[in-house]
């Protein structure tokens, strides 16, 4: 019998759907789960697909039933799973095999199981992808790290089967080691600031002006034909358009305020202190997530503090047109920022991060493609190394002419009451990158004062100390 092109372990939400996906570019699937009946009813449910796909119920037959060298993508839970999962696997595969871990894995955990898997034979790949179901199915954004010779023998399948952007494949090789992981990291920090950014501004309409799910979903439609054109507009429409089958209400709320949240978001927040390059809006989404889920503290902490009652934002066209520029600025400092960590990664890792790729390969398949996406890319395009989003030509021009928008609102919010921590973190986020002269000197004084840490001098003279601390 013909043996398979590659194998799939794994057949949740995720690894269900891109196993489907490999077989419908007409490339023979092996697959294996934990959890046998899972198989069996993948199986079944295959349609026509399931004669290119060899279904088996252990972890030997799996490995026999591809063609040596085997690519073998492990798609399941992240974290000890996958230890476990390489670990059963490895005296089963041969040298030159390829393990591709296509989870969430933390970037930190797939440079270890590099280390791990150097000194034998068996390649490892660590490869972000995004998209969730649909895009598992029908094609999603692939972020390869690994030895460049592995991604040469894997390119062709995960070209065929990523998102095209008008015929451009959304795969593509990022790096050594740990960039495929890392990247996705990145971008889902992104996507936790773009969805946070969004919901401010719902909570502004909502609370602020009063408005309900189907006027708002009206909005956001429209919103996607302009510069926020975007997959996550594009659903937040949808999601206020709908109602709830039970009640009719708008599904949207019948739904508790309490967002769940899995590691990405932390990690990319963790990542930028780590290496000292700041991410406040998707720090500040990270936050919102976790306060959010503190139902019991809120409830007390409205029955005790209260709620402002200080007005309400004005209504009407220029009102939600301030709304829509003022997403466009809190937007570009999100991505300003998520961009910023990746370059001082790239650097600290030697993995020479290609950031016009990056933009490319987001801007169909995953969670983030947006119009806004091939901005940025032809801005990385002209100018690679810039240190920063926002000192490109085109951004820059962006962000002055929509920044005054997310200043009137940030301040008009937090002067009424509505919290918008995500936005008011980029507003200030961008007074501070473009003030030459800040107040860490007053910081460093500080420090110096109580630590004796010394400063440098504005004259340019080299590390001294204050006078503060004479004869102590
Ligand atoms: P699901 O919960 O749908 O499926 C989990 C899979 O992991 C199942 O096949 C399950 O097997 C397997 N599994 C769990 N624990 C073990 C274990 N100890 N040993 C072996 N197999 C195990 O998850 P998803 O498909 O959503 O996610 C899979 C990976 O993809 C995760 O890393 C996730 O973070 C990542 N991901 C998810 C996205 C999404 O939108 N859902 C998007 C991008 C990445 P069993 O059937 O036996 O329980």
């Amino acid at each position: 019998m013909t043996k398979a092109d590659i194998g799939v372990i794994g057949l949740g939400v995720m690894g269900a759907n891109l196993a489907l996906n490999i077989a419908d570019h007409g490339y023979r699937v092996a697959v294996f789960n934990r959890t046998t009946q899972t198989t069996r009813d993948f199986h079944a449910n295959a349609g026509e697909l399931a004669r290119r796909i060899e279904v088996c119920e252990t972890l030997e037959a799996f490995v026999a039933a591809i063609e040596p060298p085997r690519p073998i993508i492990i798609m399941i839970k992240a974290g000890d799973p996958v230890d476990q999962q390489i670990a059963d696997l490895k005296p089963l595969m041969a040298d030159d095999d390829i393990l591709i871990d296509a989870g969430n894995a933390n970037f930190r955990d797939t440079m270890r199981r590099f280390t791990e898997l150097a000194p034998g034979g068996i390649k490892f790949i660590g490869m972000g992808v995004s998209g969730g179901e649909e895009g598992a199915r029908f094609g999603p954004s692939i972020m390869v790290g690994g030895a460049y010779q592995s991604w040469l023998r894997v390119e062709e399948v995960l070209k065929a089967i990523s998102a095209k952007h008008e015929g451009t494949p959304c795969a593509a090789w990022l790096g050594e080691n740990g960039a495929g992981h890392f990247v996705k990291t990145i971008h889902n920090g992104i996507e936790y600031a773009d969805m946070q950014m969004i919901a401010e501004i719902y909570g502004v309409m909502r609370d602020g002006m009063g408005m309900d799910a189907k006027a708002m979903a009206g909005i956001f439609a429209g919103w996607n034909e302009g510069p926020l054109d975007s997959f996550l507009i594009e659903i937040t429409a949808k999601v206020l358009a709908a109602d709830d089958p039970e009640t009719g209400h708008p599904m949207v709320d019948m739904i508790l305020d309490a967002a769940g949240q899995k590691g990405t978001g932390r990690w990319s927040a963790i990542e930028s202190q780590q290496i000292g390059v700041p991410a406040p809006a998707i720090e500040a989404a990270v936050g919102a997530r976790s306060l959010s889920a503190m139902v019991d503290v809120r409830k007390r902490a409205e029955q005790i503090l209260g709620l402002p009652d200080l007005g309400n934002f004005e209504c009407g066209d220029q009102a939600v047109a301030m709304l829509e520029q003022a997403l466009l600025a809190g937007k570009i400092a999100a991505y300003a920022q998520g961009f910023a960590v990746m370059s001082a990664a790239s650097s600290e890792n030697q993995w020479n991060l290609p950031m016009p790729e990056i933009a490319r390969i987001w801007r169909a398949g995953c969670i983030i493609r947006s119009r806004f996406l091939d901005e940025i890319a032809g801005a990385f395009t002209l100018a690679p190394d810039v240190e920063n989003l926002v000192l490109t030509p085109v951004f820059s021009e962006m962000l002055k002419q929509s920044e005054h928008a997310l200043r009137l609102v940030v301040s008009e919010a937090v002067t009424k009451g509505f919290p918008v921590p995500a936005l008011a973190s980029a507003i200030s986020y961008f007074d501070q990158l473009r003030r030459r002269r800040g107040t860490a000197n007053l910081v460093q004084a500080q420090r110096d004062f109580f630590g004796a840490h010394g400063f440098k001098r504005t004259d340019g003279s080299e590390s001294m100390h204050g006078p503060w601390n004479d004869g102590q």
